[in-house]
This record gives C-alpha cells, structure tokens and sequence, in this order.
C-alpha cells in the first residue's frame, strides 16, 4: 500500500478511492463496419475507473484507425500499459510486463510498438525511455484522446508526451467494456493538495468538461440502449469551477456546479442509474444531498473518503475538513435518505 515516488515523498493508498483493479485487459470483438488496417492492439490497464475509461477511449480511437483488439499481448502490434502509480506493486508489475515485451521486440525484430500510458508514464517521463530504450511512446493520461497522432510521431522517434495539454474534447467513440453501464468522464485533473497523493502530479490541473457536450455523451450512451451511467472525477464536488459562469435567476452569473450538472443531466431518455464517484468532503454540499434525494436516477450511493478520523492528521493531510464536518455530512445524507449506501476510504498509516 505505501510506495515511495521519485521526489523522496511518501505516498500512501488512495486517489480518494479509485484503487481496485491490479490489472484489466479490454477484450471485445472489434466493430465489423470500420475497416481494417491488418494491425492488432492490446491494452492492460491497471488501477482506477479513471484508467479504464482512458482505455476505452485509446481502444476507441484505434479502432476507429482499423486497429483490432487482441487479446494475446504476443499477438499485438501495439502494445499499451496503462498504468496507476497508487500501488508499488502495479509499478513492478508494468516493469516486469515490460521487460518480456523488451525482449520479443529485440529478438523477433517485430515492428511492435510498445506505449506506456498513465500515471506510471507521468512520473517516469524521459528516465522510463532510457530504463527500456524499447518503449517507443511515454505518455500522460491527459493525452489519451490523442494516441494516433503519438504513434505516428513514434515512426521516427522515441515520443515523450507528459507536457501538460488540454484534454481534447471526446471525438471518438471508446469503446466499451460493458453494454449496459457506461463511465463519463466529467472533469480530469486534481487542483487538491493533499499531502499524501501523487493524483495531481500526474493528471494534472482540473479541466471540466462542458456540460452540453457531457449530455451529449450521454444521449449517445442511452440512444445505443446503456442503461446506467458512472460520472467521474477524481474530485467530482469540483466540477465545474473552471467553466465560465452560467445563468443564474436570483444572482446573475455563477460558476457551473456539479449539482447544477446532475440536474442538467438528468433527464436524459434511456439512462435508468446514475452514479458518480468520487466525492470529496470538503466540498460536498447540502444542495447535492439535496439533488440526489430529488432525482429519481439518482443512485443513493455515497463514496466519501474520511482518510482519518483525527483532525490533527486532516490538517497534516491538508485535507480541508474535521470529523466533526464529515459527521454532519453522513447525518445530513441520513436525513435524506435513510437508506442510502455510504462508502468511503481511511488511510490507516499515514506517515506524517
Ligand atoms: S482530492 Fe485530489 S489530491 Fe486529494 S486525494 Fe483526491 S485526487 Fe488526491
């Protein structure tokens, strides 16, 4: 659970919950209606539901360009690792994957590519291209949407992609792992500090997406017949503070919130569920409590990592909260919605 990053600071468990997964592998019959290049992709993706969804756009923009999806990582001729920093033991993992690859590539004389995307790339950037001179891409998880165009600049050269971007707005269809549930990404990034996380390092300044193209994605989701629809955000109570300020009746302009957002969403015909993850205490508002109890789609699902319940180590987390805060705001969903699931996350060897 504890790992040490480069810059000698520890960082323990948690992006605020998106740790589960040690390893994921996208298998699915490509679309027959797109032509086919004669190339084959495989991508392992390890950690969150923030990985799985840039996966699922990285095998939707391949696919789009005729890739087709394999299931045998020997069988590829691109081969992505997606990786997640939250655990050492998925890092090792990567290296070890990697070192096979390194080897069939020198071997065979194959023309794999060999792409490391994610957190892991984030952090590694240039010193993971000299580790393995094999690799031939290094990227952030900001540049997903834009794997084409790094594999054709890989032609010619090694590619370092972990300069901070703005996340293209989703013109490709992911493709998906499920045919019922869907994520949505609603805003990337983490303008947080908390003293334990490499979150921020890595995925960099929260960027929002607009909403209209967020419903967008949606209406698509419950056009193909998805019924349940997870929003993401690595802090999703942040949503919206970047965006340009939107109508307000009683007092002028004010910043889109996620509140605002789940209304606007909402009706949305043929998506049944609703969930969203993951909430961040220090920002979580009566108003959303208040929406989610309203609004039928709405999962009366909670995730509200505590980290701890010491207030001395909420400061020295720099989490932005007391326990007596989060106490009100599990009284207040309960007040609610009585019945409502409450999830969250605690830290149980914070450091200092
Ligand atoms: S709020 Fe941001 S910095 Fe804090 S734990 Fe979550 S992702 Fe990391």
């Amino acid at each position: 659970m504890e790992r040490l990053v480069p810059s000698g600071a520890v960082a323990v468990l948690s992006d605020d919950a998106f740790c589960g997964l040690e390893g994921f592998v996208l298998r699915r019959e490509a679309p027959a209606n797109v032509p086919k290049n004669g190339k084959r992709y495989h991508i392992h993706t390890f950690g969150c539901q923030m990985n799985m969804a840039d996966s699922e756009r990285m095998a939707g923009c391949l696919e789009t360009a005729g890739y087709e999806c394999v299931e045998d990582a020997n069988h590829a001729d691109v081969l992505i690792y997606n990786t997640c920093s939250i655990r050492e033991k998925a890092e090792l993992k990567v290296y070890s994957a990697l070192g096979k690859q390194a080897k069939r590539k020198r071997t065979a004389g194959t023309e794999l590519k060999v792409v490391v995307a994610g957190c892991v790339a984030q952090q590694e950037g240039a010193a993971m291209l000299r580790r393995v001179p094999e690799v031939d891409i290094v990227m952030g998880p900001q540049y997903a949407n834009r794997i084409l165009e790094l594999l054709e600049r890989a032609e010619s050269s090694q590619v370092l992609a972990t300069e901070a971007v703005s996340v293209l707005e989703d013109i490709t269809v992911p493709r998906r792992e499920s045919d019922l549930t869907a994520w949505v990404n609603v805003i990337y990034g983490c303008n947080e500090k908390c003293t334990y996380c490499v979150v921020p390092y890595t995925r960099g300044q929260e960027q929002s997406r607009a909403a209209a193209d967020i419903k967008r994605e949606m209406l698509a989701l419950g056009e193909a017949g998805y019924k349940e629809v997870t929003l993401l955000g690595q802090n999703i109570d942040a949503y919206g503070r970047d965006l340009p300020g939107m109508a307000d009746d009683a007092s002028g302009r004010r910043a889109w919130t996620f509140t605002d957002l789940l209304r606007y969403v909402h009706d949305v015909p043929g998506i049944q569920r609703i969930r969203f993850a993951t909430s961040h205490p220090r920002y979580f508002t009566d108003r959303l409590v208040q929406a989610c109890a309203e609004l039928p789609k709405l999962c009366e699902f909670f995730h509200i990592p505590f980290q701890s319940g010491d207030n001395d180590i909420l400061r020295e987390m720099k989490r932005g909260y007391s326990h007596e805060r989060y106490r009100a705001i599990i009284d207040n969903i309960r007040r609610y919605m009585p019945d409502a699931s409450i999830s969250g996350d605690a830290i149980v060897g914070f450091p200092g």
